[in-house]
């Protein structure tokens, strides 16, 4: 697909000339993948506001770029930040746009010393972060093929969760799982938290096993062609008593508020608001202590950032996730997370087109 990042540098380019830089030199894995193609653990792009772009990888990544990014010329270095600096300098393009979120202080040191100092080096800001977040449609297949096996694979380990089955063992089954059906990995480190672990929303599985009573909260993800997946469930063993099954509504119910909610146009301020406010008019405001979603893509965690006191404006083609719950220190606590893409008018539910799509209703297993 070399058009498709060649667009995506031409609007990357704009961005640096507006800057009034030379060149950016984008270090971050992501973002030269992004702009390239080339997945790398080392690899940087020289990308002048005026002039031809030069990607860097050192040689364990030759043979890919060159498959990957035909239409880019190669360095082949080790050290393929310094490589591109020194280039940029070798060019005559001093004022150097760099990605402070990314580089460290050390790297900032080593390229400052380049040349006696004749960098200029100007913080780029999250540009490319930026043009990350709308999606392209090639980009949101990836994603809805991560999240049809992120909901495969949790149904295939349903019925592992029965009393004695401890959560690690259930982890494990589910990435098991994951990979089975065709993930290259998964999108992050499993989350199964049973009983009373279930008020910690970012439990790590351990040795508990499931007991009867018990709810227990699976958040997992499947990584499909370099795109994330992230889907939420929580499921009762057994019959559930009143105040689980009351949590669960009452998550479930303000699930759906910011689903509805999260329109193109919309403040992502006001789509947390929409669910948070459900949750506290049902008395449990202090039990949901976290933000209410993310953008999901080449990192399960993106922008935007849809939280409480979080500003900017949800448009369309951009996935989120919409995770509210209620936690209960002590007892346990209900998720309920869904991947969806803003859309205008995409379905009866709301505007915004869910990719995982297992049922929301409480299973009783
Ligand atoms: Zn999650
Ligand atoms: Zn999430």
């Amino acid at each position: 697909m070399p058009e498709i990042h060649q667009s995506r540098r031409e609007l990357a380019r704009r961005r640096v000339a507006a800057l009034g830089a030379d060149a950016a030199l984008i270090t971050a894995g992501v973002n030269v993948r992004y702009l390239t193609g080339l997945a790398s653990s080392n690899a940087a792009l020289l990308l002048p506001s005026d002039g031809e772009p030069l990607l860097a990888t050192d040689s364990r990544y030759a043979g890919t770029a060159a498959r990957d990014c035909p239409d880019l010329p190669l360095l082949v270095e080790r050290e393929a930040e310094l490589a591109l600096a020194r280039e940029a300098l070798r060019r005559r393009m001093p004022a150097l746009a760099f990605e402070a979120q990314e580089v460290t202080v050390e790297r900032h040191q080593a390229l400052a010393g380049l040349g006696d100092g004749a960098l200029r080096l100007v913080p780029l800001g999250r540009v490319v972060e930026d043009l990350r977040m709308v999606k392209d449609e090639a980009e949101l297949e990836l994603l809805a093929k991560a999240c049809a096996i992120t909901g495969e694979a949790f149904l295939a380990v349903l019925g592992s969760i029965r009393p004695g089955v401890t959560e690690r063992e259930c982890a494990i089954a589910l990435e098991r799982a994951m990979i089975d059906l065709g993930a290259e990995a998964p999108a992050f480190d499993s989350i199964v938290a049973s009983g009373p672990n279930g008020a910690i929303p970012h439990h790590v599985p351990g040795t508990r096993a499931f007991e009867p009573g018990d709810l227990v909260t699976i958040d997992c993800g499947a990584r499909f062609g370099g795109y994330h997946a992230d889907m939420t469930r929580t499921v009762a063993v057994g019959e559930p008593a009143g105040w689980q099954r009351e949590i669960h509504e009452v998550t479930r119910e303000a699930q759906a508020a910011g689903i509805a909610a999260a329109r193109p146009g919309a403040d992502v301020g006001d789509v947390d608001a929409a669910a948070r406010d459900r949750i506290a008019a049902a008395g449990y405001g202090e039990n949901f202590s976290h933000g209410l979603g993310h953008g999901v893509g080449l990192q399960v965690h993106e922008a935007p950032t849809i939280g409480y006191g979080r500003t900017g404006t949800l448009r369309e083609r951009v996935p989120i996730t919409i995770e509210p719950g209620v936690y209960l220190p002590g007892l346990g606590g209900v998720r309920i997370e869904d991947t969806l893409v803003v859309r205008a008018g995409a379905g009866a539910a709301g505007p915004a087109q869910p990719l995982t799509t297992i049922t929301r209703e409480l299973l009783v297993l």
